[in-house]
């Protein structure tokens, strides 16, 4: 195709863009282009095109060509603190426009008196599409003479490879089950940012920049989907292969809401039962009965521009770095769930995405604020349209970080939210930095929005706040002092109940109430049931944090440390020393108390960034747990050695995840003996498999023959039983691990293990279900290993149970038909 040429939209000299004095246009921040000090007041279409702004203050106009070039006319520096005065538009928005029409007229006297500076800079703002091939500079131009040529890229629409290999393109189709989601995206900004090239990914729905993990959510490709890479630069070649390579077979399986504390399957209330209210999804567990306050949190006005471009991108910049280093901070402190998060707001603080559009804006007159709400919303709008709802959820991330940023730019504090105690927080939606501000009397909370994977319902469970969210717009007209019963597990609102709901209510809070206080005086004591029974409650793990945080709430040791989520984020695997030192922390934390590490438990829906992994059909049933340690034998050698290191000897177990059969154990156990010996490591180690595969359970009396201990993780046990995934919302009221079936294969596994004296735990959510803990006795459970938060509570149930009758339960759950009829069951039989 024929190269564009662009000509001079006004009378003047042309000069490089370096010596324009504003650094977003001389480091083309907004592309490539020529600047002109004018001589006249006009300024020209450069090329027939269609308007796509005309800035309401006049001084900036862009244009897009036929060849989907697109061009910037900015009139002079700082201009748009003139708000208008001396311009006049000759064009609007979406007219189409031929070489030479006039599109702004402009009094360039009182402009120059004014302004910081007449220069005007033309720039091509989709600079990966296009490139300069020949340029008019350094010298007087009429407007209508010739300014540039453009040539469209390779592999871009109508364009051809320029040669000398500096732009190449390839296409890829995406393998991943639920697209090129956030962990992924982040995988291929990553590596996209090691290569000198501009690298863009187009499909069908729109391009984005590879080095922008927002804007690869943001174009939604799926499975299946082609997409094509482009690429301009001297490493073009080598990157468009790269990104090939990585797209189809090094990004692993789909990114979910794995690294979420489990949320407790919700026990339904029996419809019959149900009184009038808001029915939503339950998102965190408990019972709250409070008086209603609405969170609204006020609207921040953006301030107007106080200085040049120049100035609003340092005020930009700085107030990026005051919220990325409090981030920064928070992250290191507080549970794993969330640090993680903070992780994941941190990567998109940072992101290119988000810095091109607010600069742009910037470059457009708009003031920092301005700038990056807009930067914000753009992306926040992309992700809300996707249809996977994982990823519409993290639009809220998005404005949340809009808030800080504002905040920060104003340098205001948060406002801070006087809350009635025990108060039930109601939100259209809360941002994930709302939640973590509540203070800890707060009852429980009710948003319109959101979803179960949503970031604020993560964090309200790690909390401890009982929430339900997508309640819908109702929520937001309730007034402020309402009463209300929030119920977390059924995931319902009851607003302005009546006496005798209320009064049922209060007692069942009371009785909550009582049991938990009793449990946290009780928590340092050893657990067994009334009937003397020992029955461990052990804590899951994550980090040392959670391990400091679970021995205060009475944790009997670990029965789960998820080693996968010690080194999130990394390119490269950990090595023995780093594992050591972090199995040794959580060890000291543990003061001693049996610490049970599972061996990297990656692949399926827990993808990690070091451990690139083939496509796979599927990847719930593909390459995952020992699967792919057994692929990596020096991986796992190397954290077989790091877990033996752990002092005092004997403290540290090793377990096996996602076991199918008795090899898989041998191969591992081989390992585990081969590392003693080249250590000199005399005591025998435990090693236990956990049972999350049907095969496992209904062989568990093969298992226990070679495994030392047995350990139920009934989060994907019952995925695998029930054919549901794990971590799709539209399932998540059905997927309850209280199913009889999954409690049939439980007490499998128990027989089976019994036959070679070896104990069974659990450590899938069922074991902090309260509702569950009776029956897992009954079916022979001797640890129950729950999140840090539901130890006491589990302590103190415990204690009120007798074996006998939990036996009775337990026969009697696994001859219901659902797992509703279980909870009813249960409802009946424990305090
Ligand atoms: C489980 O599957 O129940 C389990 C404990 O493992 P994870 O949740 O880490 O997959
Ligand atoms: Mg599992």
């Amino acid at each position: 195709m024929t190269n564009l040429i662009l000509t001079a939209p006004l009378s003047g000299w042309v000069g490089p863009l370096d010596e324009v004095p504003d650094p977003v246009f001389a480091q083309r921040m907004l592309g490539d282009g020529l600047a002109i000090d004018p001589t006249s007041g006009e300024v020209r279409a450069p090329c027939a095109g269609k308007i796509l702004t005309l800035h309401a203050a006049g001084h900036a106009v862009s244009l897009r060509a036929a060849s989907g070039a697109e061009i910037l006319i900015h009139v002079g520096l700082e201009t748009v603190a003139l708000a208008g005065e001396g311009f006049a538009a000759h064009a609007r928005v979406g007219q189409d426009v031929a070489p030479g029409e006039l599109l702004i007229t402009f009094d360039i006297d009182l402009v120059a008196r004014r302004a910081a500076s007449l220069v005007t800079p033309i720039v091509i703002t989709n600079r990966a599409a296009f490139a300069i091939v020949r340029r008019a500079q350094d010298l007087a131009v009429e407007a209508g003479d010739f300014l540039m040529e453009i040539e469209a890229v390779a592999g871009l629409p109508n364009g051809e490879a320029p040669a000398g290999g500096e732009a190449a393109s390839a296409e890829a189709t995406v393998p991943l089950a639920h697209g090129l989601h956030a962990r992924p995206a982040a995988r291929i900004a990553t590596e996209a940012r090691g290569f000198d090239a501009q690298i863009r990914l187009v499909s069908a729905r729109g391009e984005a920049s590879a080095t922008s993990t927002l804007a690869i959510m943001a174009l939604g490709a799926g499975e299946g989907e082609t997409l094509r890479i482009d690429a301009t630069g001297p490493d073009a070649a080598a990157a468009v292969t790269a990104m090939v390579e990585l797209i189809e077979h090094g990004l692993g399986g789909p990114e979910v809401a794995a690294a979420a504390p489990p949320i407790l399957a919700p026990p339904p209330l029996a419809e019959a039962r149900r009184p009038a209210g808001l029915v939503g999804i339950p998102a965190a567990p408990g019972l709250a009965i409070g008086a209603a306050h609405q969170l609204i949190a006020p609207e921040i006005l953006v301030a107007p521009p106080s200085g040049s471009p120049g100035d609003e991108t340092a005020m930009l910049g700085a107030a990026l770095a005051a919220v990325g280093s409090r981030l920064a901070a928070a992250a290191s402190q507080g549970p794993a769930a969330q640090g993680e998060i903070l992780a994941a707001h941190l990567e998109i603080l940072g992101d290119e995405a988000l810095a091109t559009a607010a600069a742009q804006a910037i470059a457009a007159g708009a003031s920092a604020g301005a700038a990056w709400r807009s930067a914000i919303r753009t992306q926040a709008d992309l992700l809300r349209r996707l249809p996977d709802p994982r990823l519409a959820e993290r639009a809220a991330d998005l404005i949340d970080l809009e808030r800080q940023v504002l905040i920060e730019l104003g340098g205001e504090p948060a406002p801070v939210q006087h809350l009635p105690p025990g108060a039930i927080i109601l939100a259209r939606d809360l941002a994930p930095s709302e939640v973590m501000a509540l203070p800890p009397e707060v009852g429980g909370l009710c948003t319109a929005l959101g979803g179960p994977t949503s970031h604020v319902a993560i964090l309200a469970a790690a909390r401890g706040i009982p929430a339900v969210v997508a309640a819908g717009e109702a929520v937001t007209t309730i007034s402020d002092g309402a009463t209300l019963i929030l119920d977390g597990d059924a995931g319902f609102l009851s607003v302005a109940p009546g006496a005798m709901e209320l009064e049922a209510a209060q007692s069942r809070l009371a009785t909550r109430h009582a049991r938990h206080e009793e449990a946290l005086a009780a928590a340092g004591l050893e657990s067994r049931t009334a009937d003397g029974t020992r029955i461990e409650v052990f804590a899951n793990l994550g980090s040392a944090a959670d391990a400091a945080a679970a021995v205060l709430a009475g944790a009997e040791g670990c029965g789960l440390l998820r080693t996968e989520f010690l080194f999130l984020d990394r390119d490269s695997p950990p090595d023995e020393d780093e594992q050591a030192a972090r199995y040794q922390a959580i060890a000291e934390a543990l003061g001693g108390r049996p610490l049970v590490i599972r061996t990297l438990d990656v692949g399926g829906d827990k993808p990690a960034p070091y451990l690139p992994m083939g496509p796979e059909e599927n990847p719930a049933l593909g390459i995952r747990g020992v699967r792919v340690s057994l692929r990596h034998p020096d991986l796992l050698a190397a954290q077989i050695r790091a877990i033996l290191r752990v002092r005092p000897l004997g403290q540290a177990r090793i377990m096996v995840p996602m076991v199918a059969s008795l090899d898989e154990l041998a191969a591992v156990r081989a390992v585990v003996e081969r590392a003693r010996t080249e250590l000199g490591h005399d005591a025998p180690v435990q090693v236990g498999v956990m049972v999350e595969t049907p095969a496992a359970a209904v062989t568990a009396d093969l298992l226990a023959r070679e495994a030392d201990f047995l350990s139920v993780g009934s989060n994907d046990l019952t995925q695998y039983v029930l054919a549901m995934d794990r971590g799709n919302p539209a399932l998540a009221g059905a997927v309850d691990a209280l199913h009889p079936a999954v409690l049939r294969l439980i007490g499998q596994t128990v027989a089976g293990a019994a036959a070679h004296g070896r104990p069974v735990s659990v450590c899938g959510a069922l074991a902090g279900d309260l509702a569950a803990a009776p029956i897992l006795v009954g079916l022979g459970i001797s640890t129950l290993s729950t999140p840090p938060a539901a130890v006491a509570e589990v302590k103190g149930l415990i204690r009120t149970l007798s074996l006998q009758s939990c036996q009775d339960l337990a026969r009697r759950a696994q001859a219901c038909a659902s797992a509703r009829e279980v909870r009813s069951l249960v409802i009946g039989m424990t305090p």
